[in-house]
């Protein structure tokens, strides 16, 4: 052979484990921990991983990559030694558990089975060893479901039936009250079901067993709620699933054992006290499949066996017992802290009084509990204000600046008996929406919503999804709603977990709610409501309201407040917002924001009162261009001409003269009524914003998305202007354009129709000198949009300085201004050195930019960009997240150039981008001066400022910040083919 054979197994055991925390993208996240736990003392089984890499082997070519078979057989040999026992012996048996577990979490989404090993024999052997007959035909009846389903994709309901009839049979309401006679026939029972299914003998040899086991874990990669689960969550690059294969640790041995799941600190609010669920008697999926409600951690002291009374255990002995048990939970939460200085979501199982760790991660939050988390982890010394600043996610962040419900309102809600019921505070958030019974119906219904509120050009309706209880299936819906309610499972059921991992509101376990999925009602707290009705949930409460609740914006305090000062400590770029009204701009300034970075003027011109002179201004505006140049063609000619000729022509100079004198009389009139309105606009903003600075666009849009093409709004404006409808839609016609979004627009208008840019021009210096004469200071940016060849700038901006020129002259003041402009065109970013010349500021319209450099049309990417991002063709949608290896080098090109033509130049990015950490990252890279994004991303933005400052500057933490971001930036390289 003489190729080296690499290492695919690692050994793990109380106080030395092969790999380590370090190695998850080889181990699997869990595999990585078992064996980091491991070394530092952590009372884990004994056990070993099989490498992601071999995953990917066996994936690929369906069979077992050289030498894996001997490492198993190595690593099994190992584990019979270190735990005293063999796989499938008779007298004593070994039992395993075969666990999935990738490099990036992706809680329950693949599979698992335990107790393998188990045959006729072994049973007996393990009945035997434990003096529990019970005990061992529960866990093989286990096994034989878990193996059955895993392996064989036998359903599950099949089994369940059996237990069900066997309840029944019996009289009572949970598997745990079953006896050992009772499991034997059930395993009977079992064993046909699998045959009926598999067309197979189940198989008793426990290494074949072993080997099916391995393999079915390897393939539940490829589950299709796995796939989907990837796909909401960007997860990318990964190589497969690592398999853990884990002697038994049994939480079913009787009343001194239990399993649960705990978290080092509240992962709903970030309090730091230990957080959990447990169950008495029972096997760690039990918690998770919402059988038995798990109880709190909180009630571990006080436990007194009382649902036990077989156990004939005393009321003390119990408590003291747990008491003890609760103690061991609190050192193993300190450990794990102080260990892996972050908050920890853990497994644990204890065996007739032992105590043993099965898991632990670092415990997905929400976004509130990350931010307190960070802040109370750096207070209390654990880790460094910096990497509190690096801990939080940026992009989570938004959800805290989301809507709540409006206190009072609520208020009302609750006192006039809208408060249906209570569940558990399971993810926090505030939720209004239309009920659907199944996760298909949420996908749908919020579809149809989408498409109807695209029609309408209104806000969409929210989904609310009601579930019995959710599980891995009901991923896809559950994205698609804001909120979700069920009726049974605990704050760590699947739920709860998948919920605040997307930062949804959550209400779960609540009883009072019986959904019937197929008669698509629901009955909460004995009212009926039906698909489409609406209800409201507070995730944080865990109440549930009938009808809506209004909704309120957020506030930046506590906490969150404290994180942000911090990140404005290392911010080195500034941040400013997107904001076309004073109500932006004061939430943009509430939310920090140090500056307008895009004031838009034409949202300003679709007010009800204003959007009848906006269309006469657009409409007369090219009639005076079209008159005026058929008027200076005739006196060219007239010049020339000579008798009657002439005469015909001097007549037809007077009719135009007339003509003219009318449409710029009509332009004159619309322009007349708007710029008082357009300064008060400005003076209305410039006073919010008190001296910070201002970009103000001049008009960009096509003209088209103003014209009226409804012949009633025609017929309206022809009278308001003195015309014919006719007249009105034979204007509208000739102003049509094939390509708007390429058409007359931006700059284009600004240098055919001057009229429109003075008039905008006028409006902000006159709104600026009316301030200054108040007392408020101003600091105003003229923009000039489209801009292509520096030529545009040079005409636009003359005229603009003008007009400047003249109001500050005849207000006698002297207000500093900038003129500046979009860079969006590629060109302007390729000749930015030109552009500069007349340019005090660019601002990069990467939205623009983006559309033109792809040649992908904004308002049709659609169609095709999702299945793009789907199959892997583009890493992200570039609207979204700026394609920094394309679009980027103009980017780049476009701040060098520029800067080297006009070392100061001022500039910043607008739009989506300006909002997104990736992209703000990449702006502070290329030497921007800021970025500006909508108000609510304005936190966002600053804390994405500030995790790059820190991350150029401490290659060490930068080092672990990249790690985290690994899988994501390793396949957005791939994606776009950098
Ligand atoms: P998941 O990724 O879905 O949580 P796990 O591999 O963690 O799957 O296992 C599912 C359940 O089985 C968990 O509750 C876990 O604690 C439990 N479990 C796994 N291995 C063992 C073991 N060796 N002994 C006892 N319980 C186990
Ligand atoms: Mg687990
Ligand atoms: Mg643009």
């Amino acid at each position: 052979m003489g190729k080296e054979v690499k290492k695919m197994v690692y050994f793990f055991q109380q106080g030395a484990g092969e790999g380590g925390a370090e190695m998850r993208w080889l181990l699997g996240g869990k595999g990585a921990n078992l064996a980091e736990m491991a070394n530092v003392g952590l009372p884990v089984p004994p056990g070993f991983t099989i490498t992601t890499e071999a995953c990917r082997e066996y994936q690929t070519t369906q069979t077992w990559p050289e030498g894996l078979e001997e490492q198993i057989a190595e690593n099994l040999r190992k584990l019979e030694e270190v735990s005293g026992r063999k796989l499938g012996d008779k007298q004593n048996p070994l039992l395993v558990s075969v666990r999935s577990g990738a490099a990036v979490s992706m809680p329950g989404m693949m599979d698992t089975v335990l107790n393998l090993g188990l045959n006729d024999d072994a049973v007996r052997g393990l009945a035997e060893q434990s003096g529990d007959a019970r005990f061992g035909w529960d866990c093989y009846r286990r096994f034989i479901q878990m193996f059955g389903n895993v392996a064989m994709n036998v359903p599950h309901r099949d089994f369940d039936d059996i237990l069900t009839r066997h309840r029944e049979k019996a009289g009572v309401k949970y598997d745990a009250q079953l006896g050992a006679e009772q499991f034997r026939e059930i395993v009977e029972s079992f064993k046909e079901v699998y045959v009926k299914h598999a067309a197979e003998e189940f198989p008793v040899e426990p290494m074949e067993q072993l080997r099916r086991a391995i393999n079915a874990v390897f393939g539940s990669w490829d589950n299709p709620q796995a796939v989907r689960y990837r796909q909401i969550h960007e997860i990318k690059g990964l190589e497969g699933t690592a398999v853990n294969v884990q002697t038994m640790v049994f939480g079913n041995m009787g009343h001194r054992s239990f399993t649960g799941v705990g978290f080092t600190r509240n992962p709903a609010t970030g309090e730091n006290k230990l957080y959990g669920e447990y169950l008495v008697n029972a096997q760690g999926e039990d918690v998770v499949a919402g059988i038995r409600t798990p109880k709190s951690v909180d009630e571990m002291p006080g436990e007194d066996l009382s649902e036990f009374p077989e156990t004939k255990v005393s009321v003390e002995d119990a408590r003291e017992l747990y008491s003890a048990m609760y103690e061991r939970l609190l050192e193993i939460k300190e450990k794990l802290e102080t260990h892996y200085s972050d908050m920890q979501d853990f497994e644990f199982t204890t065996q007739q009084g032992t105590l043993y760790m099965l898991q632990t991660r670092t415990g997905k939050r929400t976004a509130e509990a990350a931010v307190k988390i960070a802040v109370d982890m750096a207070r209390e010394g654990l880790i460094e204000e910096k990497a509190a600043v690096l801990r939080v996610d940026p992009a989570q962040i938004e959800q805290l600046l989301h809507k709540q419900f409006d206190e009072k309102d609520k208020e009302k809600a609750e006192a006039s008996g809208r408060e249906l019921a209570r569940g558990l505070p399971a993810s926090p958030g505030a939720a209004v929406g239309k009920i659907a019974l199944t996760a298909d119906d949420a996908e749908r219904m919020a579809a149809a919503e989408k498409e109807q509120a695209a029609e309408a050009g209104a806000e969409p309706e929210d989904i609310i999804l009601v579930r019995l209880e959710t599980s891995p299936e009901d991923i896809g819906g559950m994205d698609a709603a804001v909120g979700i309610l069920t009726a049974r499972g605990g704050m760590t059921s699947h739920a709860a977990v998948v919920a605040r991992g997307m930062g949804k509101c959550c209400v779960a376990g609540c009883g009072a709610v019986r959904p019937d999925e197929h008669g698509k009602t629901v009955t909460i707290a004995g009212r009926d409501y039906k698909e489409g009705d609406v209800i409201s949930l507070d995730g944080a409460t865990g109440q549930v309201f009938d009808g809506a609740i209004g909704l309120v914006d957020p506030h930046l305090t506590g906490a969150f407040g404290e994180l942000m000062e911090w990140a404005d400590g290392y911010r080195k770029m500034g941040v400013r917002a997107n904001a076309d009204t004073p109500r932006d701009a004061r939430q943009a300034l509430e939310f920090g924001a140090e500056g307008i970075g895009l004031c838009r003027t034409e949202h300003m011109f679709f007010e009800e009162t204003r959007i009848a002179y906006v269309r006469q201004m657009m409409l007369s505006a090219p009639e005076v261009r079209r008159v005026a140049a058929l008027l200076d063609e005739r006196e060219v000619a007239v010049s020339r001409a000579g008798g009657e000729d002439r005469s015909k022509i001097e007549q037809r100079i007077e009719e135009l003269r007339a003509e003219l004198k009318g449409h710029r009389a009509l332009l004159e009139s619309a322009l007349e009524k708007l710029l008082p309105e357009q300064r008060r606009d400005f003076e209305q903003i410039f006073e919010v914003m008190n001296g910070l600075p201002v970009t103000i666009r001049l008009l960009d849009p096509p003209l088209h998305e103003f014209l009226p093409h409804e012949s009633g709004i025609q017929a309206e404006l022809a009278g308001q202007m003195g015309m014919t409808a006719q007249q009105v839609a034979g204007m509208v016609k000739s102003l049509t354009e094939l390509n708007p979004m390429l058409g007359h627009r931006g700059c284009r208008l600004g240098v055919t129709y001057p009229d429109i840019y003075n008039m905008q021009v006028r409006a902000i210096m006159e709104a600026a000198l009316a301030c200054v004469k108040k007392g408020i200071e101003v600091d105003p940016e003229i923009m000039i949009p489209l801009v292509g060849a520096a030529e545009e700038l040079r005409v636009t901006r003359e005229a603009a300085e003008r007009v400047c020129q003249e109001v500050l002259a005849g207000g006698g003041v002297d207000i500093p201004y900038k003129i500046g402009t979009m860079i969006e065109v590629p060109r302007a970013a390729l000749t930015a050195d030109e552009v500069a010349e007349y340019a005090e500021f660019f601002s990069f319209g990467t939205n623009d930019l983006t559309q033109m450099t792809y040649g992908f049309s904004r308002d049709d990417v659609g169609t095709f960009v999702p299945e793009y991002v789907d199959r892997g063709i583009l890493a992200r949608d570039p609207f979204q997240s700026l394609d920094q290896s394309g679009v980027g080098q103009l980017v780049e090109m476009g701040v060098k150039l520029g800067r080297k033509r006009r070392p100061d130049l001022k500039i910043g990015i607008r739009g989506e981008h300006g909002g997104d950490p990736e992209s703000v990252r990449f702006c502070y890279r290329v030497g921007m001066d800021y970025v500006s994004c909508s108000p609510f991303r304005v936190p966002v933005a600053r804390l994405a400022a500030a995790q790059v400052s820190i991350e150029l500057e401490d290659e060490v933490v930068a080092e672990l910040a990249s790690a985290r971001r690994r899988p994501i930036i390793a396949s957005a390289a791939a994606g776009t083919g950098g």
